[in-house]
């Protein structure tokens, strides 16, 4: 079937979406939830939110005329903090302006576009859908992620899912895992003119940065077919009292990628191994390992609906078949898995952009993005 989007009026959303900052930290999702919450109704979604912690929204939209749940649409409210304004292109992270091609702004890529993409799909087929869809708009993806478990601990559900993480338009069926842990070194103060009477907690955590590359190094050996490769990297540091104090605490924080076939326990015993080498050697080597963070990492079949449907579509629109990939960072796929709903990621926009300064989506990307999500609605939502 002939499917109508207007391209103009989906950029234009996309744009108004990134003029509408929700950084987080420190997690200010309520006014794009209000815009999203008043587009959605006169979409024609029934909408329903709810605080799903103290002032972080939640967001649950259905559309169509049927009872049963048939496709899920995935998407986060929140972007990470855009950094110093200087830095960015007309220096404004919240321009949403189309330069070249590129709509520009913080959350542009991940994943404003997509969520207008969606949103302009949902509006060209609303008349044709069979069953019902169900858009889910969740606050603090980027430090909790744990908005969609919420949704689906209400009893929200779907025969299929799409997560709209930006993956240029390829289908990815599988995401990493991710660990964090707080590593704390423990030293012994002392007057620094005689540093010799002390033991410092800052030269501790050194040998133990220094291992964790090395295993960062080792990491990169290990490949996934879907997932590339598992890594390690230590992100922050803190530690010291004075400028004239042998410091008696440091505290690091390690973000471990996990691929597919890895577990939580194995790569923590690994990590511990490390340290308790540098134990072996250098007996005032004191510390503690704290996990603060666990995402495993999920899969769904290539031979799943949603894979086939998902594939058909991007062939209806782009005229080739899509590449079946895997997605390198963690997301809420994992929770609609772990709930039995097969799921894929979707979405215009590049992975390597998100995050970064001068954050862009393509512009061609964004309007095909919403034709192929239009036609996987009247795909997905077809009882066969
Ligand atoms: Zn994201």
């Amino acid at each position: 079937m002939e499917i109508r989007i207007d391209g103009d009026e989906v950029l234009k959303l996309a744009s108004s979406l990134v003029k509408i900052p929700s950084e987080n930290p420190p997690g200010n999702e309520c006014d794009l939830a209000d815009f999203l919450e008043s587009k959605m109704r006169e979409i024609g979604f029934k909408v329903s939110r709810y605080d799903f912690k103290p002032g972080r929204p939640n967001i649950i939209g259905e559309l169509g005329s049927g009872r049963e749940g048939r496709l899920i649409y995935d998407g986060h409210l929140d972007t990470v903090p855009a950094g110093n304004p200087d830095l960015w292109i007309e220096r404004d992270p919240f321009s949403g302006r189309i330069i070249d091609g590129k709509l520009y702004g913080r959350g542009s890529a991940d994943m404003k576009a997509s969520i207008a993409a969606f949103l302009s799909a949902a509006e060209a087929v609303a008349d044709e859908i069979e069953g019902k869809i169900l858009v889910f708009l969740v606050s603090d993806e980027e430090v909790s992620g744990m908005g969609t478990n919420d949704i689906l601990s209400r009893g929200y559900r779907a025969d299929m899912a799409v997560v709209g993480e930006p993956t240029g338009l390829d289908v990815m069926i599988a995401h990493k895992g991710g660990v964090k842990w707080r590593l704390l070194t423990f030293g012994r103060s002392a007057h620094s003119s005689s540093p010799e009477r002390g033991i410092n907690a800052i030269y501790q955590m050194a040998e133990a940065c220094l291992e964790i590359r090395r295993l960062s190094e080792r990491l990169r050996m290990r490949r996934n077919s879907l997932l590339d490769h598992p890594s390690i990297s230590l992100n922050t540091i803190k530690g010291g009292e004075k400028d004239n104090v042998v410091p008696s605490l440091c505290e690091a924080s390690i973000d471990r990628r996990l691929v597919l076939g890895e577990n939580v326990e194995d790569a923590e015993s690994e990590l511990k191994n490390i340290l308790e080498g540098i134990k072996r050697r250098d007996k005032e080597f004191r510390y503690r390992l704290e996990r603060y963070r666990y995402v495993p990492p999920s899969m769904t079949s290539p031979d799943a609906k949603i894979v086939r449907v998902m594939r058909e579509a991007v062939k209806e629109v782009m005229g080739v078949e899509p590449k079946i990939s895997g997605f390198t960072a963690t997301c809420e796929m994992v929770h609609l898995v772990n709930h039995g709903i097969q799921t894929v990621i979707f979405g215009p926009g590049r992975i390597e952009q998100a995050h970064e300064i001068n954050e862009y989506a393509d512009v061609s990307e964004i309007v095909r993005a919403a034709e192929i999500y239009a036609h996987l609605i009247l795909k997905a939502s077809r009882r066969e």
